[in-house]
């Protein structure tokens, strides 16, 4: 069945309307009509099961049949911060921060990341990963949208990542391997804890910026002796602390943790 996003001031209606973008693919490029099925999501755990009622250009008029509040799941946020890459880079990480499951993504500018341009154009980059964001959680069925701070500097950024019980460098001058053992904490700290992970730019970070992660109490860890272009680490060091934080912090859940409509029915 073919996902669509929904605002999550809708998705609780029995009789939801679809328009813009998502309105137009459905309409025109799918060329949808009544009676079908389609399952709308808002990217916050709710997903509904609803049947179109009526197709216009740039509305959809629907009915919803069956709702379902997907649960957080884990008792762990992952929060990664990523020094600025070129744009076709960070679109990437965009994407897989979704598919793996992200749940706030924070670029940064750091020493030697992407330049920023005057007038820097932010906002519509900003708006454009957003809607990146949105594909691929219809693409992998993942009902969790991550939050896409704006950019920041180096420092607002630790500041932002300050209260992670668990913070992690990628740096591969490192040689401690990033390991299970890296995913404990104080016992104080209870409830959902946040994990702080950050990767640097295609320049890698300056020996001074790495102590001052570390003056910071990041662990700085390393994902083997081979230098990993920035997007691979940043897929590949995501998908190992995703595992490795359920391995460690949430033996107990059984997986899913949510009723996954991914499949297409
Ligand atoms: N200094 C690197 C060089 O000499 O080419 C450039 C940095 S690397 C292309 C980009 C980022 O990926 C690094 O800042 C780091 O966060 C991450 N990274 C790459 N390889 C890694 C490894 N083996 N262990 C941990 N992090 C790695």
């Amino acid at each position: 069945m073919r996902r669509f996003w929904i605002p999550s001031d809708r998705i609780h209606e029995a009789y939801p309307v679809l328009d813009g973008e998502e309105a137009y693919h459905l309409s025109r490029v799918l060329r949808a009509r009544s009676g079908q099925s389609v399952l709308l999501m808002d990217g916050r755990g709710t997903v509904a099961e609803a049947r179109i009622q009526s197709v216009l250009r740039d509305r959809v008029e629907l009915v919803v049949m069956n709702r379902f509040c997907a649960a957080e799941g884990q008792p762990f946020r992952i929060v990664v911060a990523q020094a600025l890459l070129k744009d076709a880079y960070m679109e990437d990480l965009i994407r897989r921060w979704v598919e793996i499951g992200v749940d706030e993504g924070i670029p940064f500018v750091s020493e030697r990341s992407v330049p920023i341009l005057e007038g820097d154009r932010s906002r519509k980059r900003k708006h454009r990963w957003e809607t990146l964001a949105r594909e691929a959680m219809k693409q992998s069925g993942n009902p969790f949208l991550p939050t896409l701070r704006d950019l920041i500097d180096l420092y607002p950024m630790l500041d932002a990542l300050q209260h992670c019980p668990i913070k992690l460098l990628f740096w591969e001058n490192e040689s401690r391997r990033l390991s299970r053992e890296c995913f404990t904490f104080a016992d104080h700290v209870t409830g959902r804890i946040d994990i702080g992970v950050v990767f640097g730019p295609e320049g890698g970070f300056s020996e001074s910026e790495v102590a001052v992660f570390q003056q910071y109490g990041f662990q700085t860890v390393s994902l083997g002796p081979r230098i990993l272009r920035a997007v691979t680490a940043g897929i590949v060091g995501l998908a190992l602390v995703r595992f490795l934080a359920e391995e460690a912090l949430s033996p107990a859940i059984p997986q899913p943790a949510y009723p996954n409509p991914a499949k297409n029915t």
